[in-house]
């Protein structure tokens, strides 16, 4: 332990753990068995362990979820993940042209595939959707008016509301319509002097339904045009491919609002496109060229192994069949149910025989997205389901969860499911030994 960590950090911890000892013995007055010399050196050395497991620990996934915010949006595909490391070992070359040797744009790298794949002229990557969101409202509207949809003023998870990002980004926002019906009527209506930009965003995570109407990208592009207006369209979730052929209806695809003619079009990396976090901006090269200028572009930017891993993972989109193999998102979503009932029952055969589990069975089920991408629309899976032989669904789940690797499951009507669709097959073992150690005898003292 003293070569891995460091004198000095062990040192740390023996004084930690001897100073809690002292207080403990000063104020239970006696009552406290003073460990021998081995003793505190097994104390130290757990202290140890616990203080150097990192917070930011691997995760199965077993929520079935496979967006999920909390674990980290979308896993890497390989060639991503290869990409990062080749990137981040050596230098590379993230602001040079390499056969002229002169100085060139960070996303000279990324651009061309991202235009490629969207049709659009040009192309910019920062941080994340919210930050290209705030540098689009700022480089094209400040202290001027964006018209936007009561349907569209959106939330997406606490720190992302729509009227505070365009506040904060110095665009005064002027809200049109009603909350289920905005005609493009209403849009014309308020257009004047100080109107900048006519913005859609998508409502990713709910939906209004009934009597309803919304303007199309088409009748926005037209009076964009006419009045000479940006046409931001926020898509929220980045689609490259349409998930028509998952079974998801309604997602907006990038290409699709380039070829409807939108100035800017938003999205994020790490939703539905399965690529490391960032926030993309495509569209007309004379609007994204303002946005690239802008001063909020340099605090917004991303590093080089967020350019590589993005890409890598764009390059596996110029073949939608070779994405929906390799981008991780995408082939969970395309494992047929078949073959996840397989596993289930493979899996539950296995963990019947553990000591420490009363009762287990496969479990068909549905799940969703997550992310705020698709709120509404079920995807079929099947779980492991469990039941410990002693002790309470809740505490099995939180030794899963407080293990090495830690496994996230979902407790529901008095089992504890362990969701397979959102579990790359090459996981399931490790599933099986996180729920033996957790369901063992050794877990319970
Ligand atoms: C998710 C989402 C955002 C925020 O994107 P992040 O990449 O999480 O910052 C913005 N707009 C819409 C419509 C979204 O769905």
């Amino acid at each position: 332990m003293g070569e891995r960590l460091g004198h000095a950090v062990v040192v740390g911890y023996a004084r930690a753990y001897l100073d809690r000892l002292r207080e403990d013995v000063r104020k239970l007055n006696g009552a406290v068995a003073v460990p021998d010399v081995a003793g505190i050196a097994s104390g130290v050395a757990e202290a140890a362990t616990a203080g150097e497991l990192s917070s930011l620990r691997r995760v199965i996934n077993c929520t079935g979820v496979l967006l999920h915010t909390g674990l980290g949006r979308a896993p890497l595909a390989e060639e991503a993940i290869d990409a990062m490391v080749e990137a981040a070992r050596d230098y590379a070359s993230v602001e040079i042209d390499l056969p002229t040797g002169e100085r060139s744009q960070r996303v000279v790298a990324v651009e061309k595939l991202l235009c490629e794949l969207t049709g659009a002229e040009a192309a910019i990557v920062a941080n994340n959707n919210a930050g290209a969101t705030m540098l689009t409202l700022a480089a094209i509207a400040q202290g001027r008016e964006v018209i936007v949809s009561r349907g569209e003023l959106i939330e997406i998870g606490g720190s992302f509301r729509l009227p505070d990002v365009m506040a904060t980004s110095g665009a005064r926002l002027r809200e049109v319509g009603t909350t289920n019906k905005t005609r493009i009527g209403d849009y014309r209506a308020a257009i004047g002097p100080d109107t900048a930009a006519l913005m859609r965003a998508h409502p990713s995570n709910f939906v209004v339904v009934g009597f309803t109407e919304r303007a199309s990208l088409d009748e926005l592009v037209a009076l964009g045009r006419e009045h000479k207006l940006v046409v931001i369209d926020d898509i929220g979730s980045g689609a490259l491919v349409d998930f028509g052929r998952f079974g998801f209806t309604g997602e907006p695809v990038a290409a699709e609002s380039i070829a409807a003619g939108a100035d800017i079009v938003l999205f994020s990396g790490d939703k539905l496109l399965g690529g490391p976090q960032c926030g993309v901006a495509v569209g007309r090269r004379e609007a994204i060229g303002w946005l690239a200028k802008h001063p909020m572009m340099r605090a917004l930017r991303v590093d080089k192994l967020t350019l590589a891993a993005l890409a890598a993972t764009l390059r596996l989109y110029r073949d939608p069949s070779v994405a929906v193999a390799r981008v991780p998102l995408l082939a969970m979503l395309a494992t047929p149910v078949d073959s996840l009932r397989q596993r289930s029952e493979a899996l539950a055969e296995r963990l019947a025989a553990f000591d420490g589990i009363a009762e287990a069975r496969a479990m068909e089920d549905d799940t969703f997205l997550g992310g705020g991408s698709i709120p509404t629309q079920r995807l079929a899976t099947w779980c492991a389901a469990i039941r410990p032989a002693s002790g309470g669904l809740d505490s099995l789940a939180e030794r899963l969860q407080k293990g090495v690797p830690a496994v996230v499951g979902r407790v529901q009507n008095d089992w504890l499911l362990l969701d397979l669709r959102s579990v790359p097959q090459r996981l399931d073992g490790e599933i099986l030994d996180a729920v033996q150690s957790a369901s063992g005898p050794a877990a319970s003292t």
